[in-house]
């Protein structure tokens, strides 16, 4: 057993008589209650169903009661479990445990959060780029494009089929990622390029997400 199951509510679970009885000669051995139970309380003997782990029972569950086709299980009266939370007054600790659950959820919530605007940061973008590219002097301006601003141009390959058909113009490919020198997103850079594409009459074969 866990310490999470022997305090409830700061109070020793042991002290807290909730838990149930199972009335053997009218259980039917259905086992609904065995595989119900999340907290694991039951085991199944003899066609039986025995609560064996009673402090396991969540106090103030009634579940598998509610559930027993024949209802064979019963529990004490709940106000036991009421007079329990007066004594012990137990609404301080609740008040406690409430702000760590609701810290938790907060801290969960914006780690989520963080990690969406991380997944949502387009910093790096392949591009494959055809045309012809000598004359136009495209990566000169490729690079005149990121001079002193926090991008850069890496993995860039050109691709010439053959000298001859590259003396004679025929199209070649180049291709080229787009990254962040400093992790920003790029989104609004990219839209420069794809500009610089457009104006040096290249053709945009595709543009990928890397
Ligand atoms: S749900 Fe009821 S009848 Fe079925 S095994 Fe449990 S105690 Fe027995
Ligand atoms: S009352 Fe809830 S926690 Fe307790 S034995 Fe039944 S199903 Fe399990």
């Amino acid at each position: 057993m866990s310490n999470e199951k022997q305090l409830w509510h700061g109070i020793a679970r042991e002290t807290i008589p909730w838990f149930p009885t199972v009335n053997q000669d009218k259980c039917i051995g259905c086992e609904l209650c065995f595989v119900t139970c999340g907290r694991g309380v039951y085991e199944m003997r003899d066609h039986k169903a025995h609560p064996d782990h009673l402090y396991d029972c969540m106090v103030g569950c009634t579940t598998c009661a509610n559930i027993c086709p024949v209802q064979a299980i019963t529990f004490p009266d709940r106000q036991i479990v009421q007079k329990i939370e007066r004594e012990h007054k137990i609404l301080a600790t609740v008040r406690k445990e409430a702000a760590a659950k609701h810290a938790k959820l907060d801290a969960a919530k914006a780690r989520a959060q963080a990690e969406d605007a991380v997944a949502a940061t387009v910093s790096r973008v392949a591009f494959h780029v055809a045309g012809e590219f000598g004359e136009k002097r495209f990566l000169v301006k490729l690079q005149a494009l990121i001079k002193d601003r926090p991008f850069d141009v890496v993995n860039l390959k050109l691709e010439v089929c053959t000298l001859k058909g590259a003396l004679e113009k025929t199209p070649s490919h180049m291709t080229f990622e787009i990254t962040s020198t400093e992790q920003q997103d790029i989104s609004e850079f990219l839209d420069e390029v794809r500009g610089l594409i457009r104006q040096n009459q290249l053709v945009l074969v595709n543009e990928n997400r890397v």
